[in-house]
């Protein structure tokens, strides 16, 4: 589960859309941007220099929960934010907010080492996956790097619904 490789990704996607450095202490945020399809590296073994080398370098946005770092950042005028909340909702309401992102779940980016995804015919990976899975779902995506197998099985729906939260600007709770 350790991401791939420390080269910044291509931006294929055809957008500009922002790149993410997350630290050690973030890592399900990291997973859930990537779900949403954002570009994250996120590295748990960094020292605060070489984050804030890498942000440079990247013109990434550094997410960190690390006040210090947080501070660090600011003085070398990185876009950073300091993520405060407790619960990936939370975190993931206030990076929305503060971002101006809009949260919604896409098959481009492997959760696990940030790869591009693509589109696979199921028979390439029957033997990944377990059969009723295979006889259930028709549409699968294979992650070029790690060549993790992901499908939308009952999983899709609570993805969906903790997005839908963390987009609510003013949850009912
Ligand atoms: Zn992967």
């Amino acid at each position: 589960m350790r991401n791939a490789g420390q080269t910044s990704r291509e931006t294929n996607l055809g957008s500009v859309s922002p790149r993410f450095l997350i630290d050690g202490m973030l890592g399900s945020l990291a997973r859930w941007l990537r779900i949403c399809g954002y570009n994250v590296e996120y590295n748990v073994d960094k020292e605060d220099e070489e984050l804030i080398e890498i942000a440079l370098k990247g013109k990434h946005i550094l997410l960190t929960r690390d006040k210090v770092l947080f501070q660090r950042a600011q003085k070398n005028e990185i876009n950073v934010c300091y993520v405060t909340g407790k619960t990936i909702t939370d975190r993931l309401r206030q990076v929305s907010s503060e971002l101006e992102l809009n949260l919604t779940p896409s098959t481009t980016r492997c959760p696990k080492c940030n790869g591009p995804l693509k589109n696979t015919d199921k028979n390439n990976i029957k033997n990944q996956i377990p059969p009723k899975t295979f006889e259930t779902f028709q549409e699968f995506w294979l992650c070029t790097v790690c060549d993790s197998v992901y499908w939308k099985g009952g999983h899709w729906d609570n993805i969906q619904n903790t997005l839908n939260q963390a987009n609510a600007k003013n949850p009912k709770v």
